[in-house]
């Protein structure tokens, strides 16, 4: 019998929205709050929707995801999370219940639980926004934050074979010689960056009088500005952007790319000599940091997980960019 689009589940081609699951562990089995969508670190996201009394979850479901979770250990192209949307049988769906499969499954992954707190009786959040057919429900979806795939099922091995594909049509150029790669920043954290192409280097009181306190807050003592908190992500115009401390140009237009990080992101410096690489291993990660060569104004973060052809993510604070 033929459906029409209206009658099927799942809203296939459509933004995804906010997952409004409340309860969840981490991916140690810790409780955490304020997890959702944007917390997830993949350039694609996976959920998977089970309930604990589904049989087909545990037959089918539980082991699709197993093998999508070992497929992309440690990469940060794809990050998952599995939701124990309930709608039926409420006595046995319970939140500990998610974190019993967690343990089962050996998944290091986020569970979330999803029975609608808040409003008696009314079953997931996360079901009705999405639309799902019942359980289990995969749903995938691409960096652009549209929903790619949802349905009961999964061929694991090809959803891995597809997400490990670049994007048909997309063309993918290859670093040359003059593209700075993870190899050849590690190489400048070792070995020390190239000399910038001139100097400024002024006291804190005078740092002081150029900038406001927050600019001053970042890029002198090494600060993070909140995510999402600058137009400048979503900015694509062409042109070039300085350093807010000493005016050098850093970074063309044409680097720039949509990272959903909250923070403006390029893939490559303008030129060789102009950001500087250091180790950064506080507040428990290890990090690169970026600084300005000319000036030593902190930047913020490059990362291994950027798009072709250098591969790197400079997340970058926008306060401490101006765009020319
Ligand atoms: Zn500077």
């Amino acid at each position: 019998m033929q459906q029409n689009d209206a009658q099927l589940p799942g809203i296939i081609n459509q933004p995804a929205p906010d997952l409004g699951v409340t309860h969840w562990i981490n991916a140690a089995g810790e409780p955490m709050q304020g997890y959702g969508l944007e917390q997830m670190p993949g350039v694609y996201k996976v959920i998977f929707c089970f309930q604990d009394a589904c049989p087909g979850c545990h037959i089918t479901g539980f082991p699709a995801l197993a093998k999508l979770v070992e497929a992309f250990k440690g990469s940060r192209l794809v990050s998952f999370a599995a939701v124990q949307t309930v709608f039926e049988d409420f006595e046995a769906n319970t939140f500990d219940r998610a974190a019993a499969n967690q343990l089962k499954y050996v998944l290091p992954i986020p569970f979330g639980h999803d029975a609608g707190q808040g409003r008696e009786g009314a079953g997931s959040v996360l079901m009705e926004r999405y639309r799902n057919g019942g359980t289990p429900w995969f749903i995938v979806i691409d960096p652009e934050g549209t929903v790619i795939y949802n349905h009961f099922s999964v061929d694991a091995e090809r959803l891995i074979a597809q997400l490990k594909r670049p994007a048909p049509g997309v063309p993918q150029p290859a670093p040359d010689a003059n593209t700075l790669t993870w190899r050849g920043v590690m190489a400048l954290t070792r070995e020390g960056n190239p000399a910038p192409p001139r100097r400024l280097e002024l006291d804190a009181a005078q740092w002081h009088e150029r900038l406001t306190a927050e600019q001053f807050r970042v890029t002198r003592e090494q600060g993070t500005e909140r995510a999402h908190s600058s137009a400048m992500c979503a900015l694509f115009e062409p042109g070039r952007y300085g350093c807010v401390c000493c005016g050098t140009e850093l970074f063309d237009a044409s680097s720039k790319f949509a990272s959903k990080s909250g923070w403006p992101s390029f893939t490559q410096a303008l030129a060789p000599g102009l950001v500087a690489y250091h180790d950064d291993s506080s507040h428990g990660m290890t990090r690169v940091e970026t600084t300005c060569n000319v000036c030593d104004a902190h930047l913020g973060h490059v990362f291994p997980d950027g798009p072709a052809p250098s591969g790197l993510r400079y997340c970058m604070n926008a306060i401490a960019l101006v765009k020319t």
